[in-house]
């Protein structure tokens, strides 16, 4: 595992401010004090309950309880891991950050299966290369003259070609020195009857799908003749996920424009390249997803340009994915970027126009592109439009309805609205008015969503703390209780000195948790302490950082555990739940030693010793009762 200097953390967490590391994510719209406010990006809502301390360098929803401080929110809102989210972090604020491996954890394993996949498929781009410039290329060389793809757009994309027969590939890499599991790894192969790795592509034109920063993660192979089917592509491996990458953003991202051009399939992406088009990436399936919309935006796109297939599939593709951007953008009030739908004359696809009409021909079909209002509104006007019989107004009506529900820039929704309003003979008003009623409708139905997805997270993180438990030292041990408990002790503040609410022996010890790890931020909790402010959740999580919880970054842990509790309605109810769970950590440990207790008693056969025990369990017993009845009493 990966281990970042804590100095480096602290260097990371003092430059990248949490205002503008949020910002860029989340438009606020509200300042008290020190406290900024917006619209949460981690769940829906119309009315903001996300906030930002500038103060404590944190955040916080009071909607969904999510907290942080800046490591944090990139983690989430980026999805990535710990180190990830430093490393990005510090390349954004000019900290260096170097790992230190330290060759103890798991995931290095993990890393290395990951590296030999890496050096696997770049091998094998190699043996496709070479294999398209030989005798058996020749059918796969004129298949792609016909496919007009020049020398150098070849060179530059790649492209391959994967011979005909079923171990070509594969009796390559094993004299290359790698074995079956690494190339198994490498989804280029699949497993036949008799257990046998054969090649995945055989007899196809191949184009290796490279990450946004020119790394092959994948491989895609043209048929090259009419046999179906047309595409093969590697399935998800250790490295890539589908819908996670954008093909041709390795390009595209260095060029002038903000705009991005998305098509639907890499031949498209490579035409247009070709063509001068140089912002044109394909987004690998006709399934647009967040992830890309992401990936889109943190490369610098301010506008993006779609190209669907004209036939049902690609329209329907098309109105799904303005649904999720739309959707996507509320959260992200902090990112602008937007969004045109495109479409090819006569149905062409975008591949076959710009060959056939020319690079200006296409450059003005970009130019004419809609905005996504716009096109939601032809979208429901031409489809309910029928020459003979005319605007069938009821489907006009719902569709309207809907996808202005999707629109949350008010001065587009009520455009779209008065425009609709002459066709159907109501006021744009009434009409606005319906669009809200199913916007909160939507907003009610994510939100039931969210949480539950929220909770399967959490059940899935308990489930690899378990497994991770069985493996993990000591050391790391941490029960839920024991988690519940250090959350609400920081919770409460400096209400947990307030002698008036808890008593003195109600304040938390080292001595109730039983891991080294959980004893020692407990000890540093307790020594930061400050009577005035408590501990602000920003210096807890630098210790939380150090350490691991169930051999899970105690950190992430936290805040997991702390995301899952809702906050009491009341101080008064918050000081209750601490001390339930304070009696319960404490009652279940009594419970351990009472068990131990009477092991010890049933196995000595010295009389004087037994008596000494038994006086200490029955010592314990009452304390047992005590908590007990403190607990009732609540
Ligand atoms: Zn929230």
């Amino acid at each position: 595992m990966a281990k970042i200097p804590q100095s480096t953390i602290d260097e990371v967490l003092a430059r990248a401010d949490i205002e503008s590391v949020v910002g860029r994510y989340v438009t606020f719209t509200k300042r008290t004090g020190q406290n900024l406010f917006g619209l949460c990006p981690f769940h829906s809502e119309k009315t903001p309950s996300f906030s930002v301390s500038i103060s404590k360098n944190i955040y916080k929803c009071f909607g969904c309880q999510k907290c942080g401080n800046a490591i944090g929110f990139i983690m989430d809102i980026e999805k990535m891991s710990f180190p990830e989210a430093v490393k990005y972090l510090g390349d954004q604020y000019g900290v260096p950050v170097e790992w230190e491996e330290d060759g103890k954890d798991n995931s290095s394993e993990l890393k290395k299966r990951k590296k030999r996949v890496e050096a696997i498929l770049t091998e094998a781009a190699g043996f496709y290369y070479k294999a398209l410039n030989s005798d058996a290329g020749k059918a796969a060389r004129e298949y792609a003259a016909k496919r007009q793809l020049s020398q150098k757009t070849l060179v530059k994309f790649g492209i391959g070609y994967a011979p005909d027969g079923f171990t070509n590939l594969y009796q390559y890499l094993k004299k290359k020195g790698y074995d079956d599991s690494e190339l198994k790894d490498s989804g280029l192969f699949t497993v036949a009857k008799n257990g046998n790795l054969i090649d995945l592509f055989r007899g196809r034109l191949i184009i290796p799908i490279f990450d946004f920063l020119g790394k092959i993660v994948a491989f895609g192979g043209r048929n090259l003749g009419p046999e179906l089917p047309k595409y093969v592509n590697s399935p998800d491996s250790l490295v890539y996920e589908k819908g996670k990458h954008l093909y041709g953003l390795n390009y595209a991202k260095s060029t002038k424009t903000k705009q991005l051009i998305i098509v639907e399939g890499y031949m498209d992406a490579i035409a247009m390249h070709q063509a001068g088009v140089d912002n044109a990436v394909a987004a690998l399936g006709t399934a647009f997803t967040d992830n890309q919309l992401r990936l889109a935006s943190k490369c610098g796109a301010d506008e993006i340009v779609f190209f669907f297939d004209s036939d049902k599939a690609g329209q329907a593709a098309a109105l799904r994915a303005s649904k999720m951007m739309l959707s996507y953008l509320r959260r992200m009030s902090g990112i602008k970027i937007r969004i045109r739908i495109a479409a090819v004359p006569n149905g062409k696809d975008p591949d076959e126009y710009i060959k056939n009409d020319g690079v200006e021909a296409f450059k003005a079909v970009v130019k004419s592109a809609k905005d996504v209002n716009d096109y939601l509104f032809s979208r429901a006007y031409d489809d309910n439009y029928d020459v003979e019989r005319g605007l069938d107004q009821t489907k006009f009506q719902e569709d309207i309805v809907t996808y202005g529900s999707w629109l949350f820039d008010p001065i587009k929704r009520e455009k779209m609205a008065a425009q609709a309003a002459q066709y159907l003979g109501a006021r744009a008003e009434t009409i606005i008015a319906a669009m809200e009623h199913v916007e909160d409708d939507d907003l009610e139905s994510k939100r039931t969503q969210d949480k539950r997805e929220q909770e399967k997270a959490d059940s899935e993180q308990i489930k690899q703390r378990i497994e991770n438990a069985a493996n993990a030292p000591k050391a790391d041990v941490v029960t839920r209780d024991e988690m519940e408990l250090l959350v609400r002790a920081v919770r409460l503040g400096p209400l947990l000195a307030d002698e008036s609410k808890i008593d003195r022996t109600d304040v938390i010890r080292k001595n109730d948790f039983t891991g080294h790890n959980i004893r020692e931020v407990v000890t540093y909790f307790l020594e930061s302490f400050d009577a005035q402010r408590g501990v602000s959740e920003a210096v807890l999580v630098n210790k939380l950082s150090e350490v691991m919880f169930n051999g899970i970054k105690a950190e992430v842990f936290f805040f997991k555990m702390s995301d899952s509790m809702p906050v009491e309605p009341t101080k008064d109810a918050e000081v209750d739940m601490y001390k339930k769970t304070l009696y319960l950590v404490r009652a279940k440990k009594c419970t351990q030693e009472m068990i131990k207790l009477r092991e010890l008693i049933r196995n000595t056969d010295d009389e004087a010793k037994k008596q000494e025990l038994m006086a200490k369990s029955e010592k314990l017993d009452k304390y047992y009762q005590k908590l007990q009845q403190k607990s009732d009493a609540l």
